[in-house]
């Protein structure tokens, strides 16, 4: 099954840009089985009890929501930064041109609470390392990541793990 859920991934050439393999997980997301067994395996790879599973925007929302329900967890939503209603704090991270900032409610959670981090994919890991950041100004204990691919050749599941946070993905 494993080289079957990877096949609905699908790969688009050049976009947004030039040069990017972009990793399609809208053709998963549309197969009713493939998309229970991913969230199937991303439940059996959580470690321990959480308390929350932290999405970030966009499609970390969706795996965030599926995941949080059988582990019994809330819903911790990390947006870019405008977006949120109430009060929140922000954390910058660098992009390859220039940055970028993602926030979240400064009321979302108490401290010491559990959180797993959610995202579709890591790349640079720059977009994770800087929510892990502000999870942790929160007062979260945040010790777990997970991903539906991780692209091993630009180094974020590597750069998490120095962070002290334990990284799994589906698939590379
Ligand atoms: P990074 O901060 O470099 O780890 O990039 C991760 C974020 O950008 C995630 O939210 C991904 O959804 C998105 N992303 C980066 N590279 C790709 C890619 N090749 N295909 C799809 N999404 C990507």
């Amino acid at each position: 099954m494993n080289d079957d859920l990877k096949a609905l991934i699908r790969t688009i050439p050049d976009f947004p840009r030039p040069g990017i393999q972009f990793r399609d997980i809208t053709t998963l997301l549309l197969d009713p089985a493939g998309l229970a067994a991913t969230v199937e395996r991303m439940v059996a790879a959580t470690q321990g009890p959480v308390d929350l599973v932290a999405g970030i925007e966009a499609r970390g929302f969706l795996f965030a929501a599926a995941l949080a329900v059988p582990l019994k967890a809330g819903v911790l939503l990390i947006r870019k930064d405008g977006k949120l209603p109430g009060a929140t704090i922000a954390e910058d991270y660098a992009l390859e041109y220039g940055q970028d900032r993602i926030a979240m409610h400064e009321d979302a959670l108490v401290p010491g609470q559990r959180v797993l981090l959610v995202d579709d994919l890591i790349a640079t890991g720059g977009t994770a390392r800087a929510a892990i950041r502000l999870l942790r100004k929160a007062g979260a204990d945040v010790s777990q990541a997970q991903f539906v691919i991780d692209l091993p050749d630009l180094g974020g599941a590597d750069a998490l793990r120095g962070d002290g946070v334990r990284v799994d993905a589906l698939f590379d």
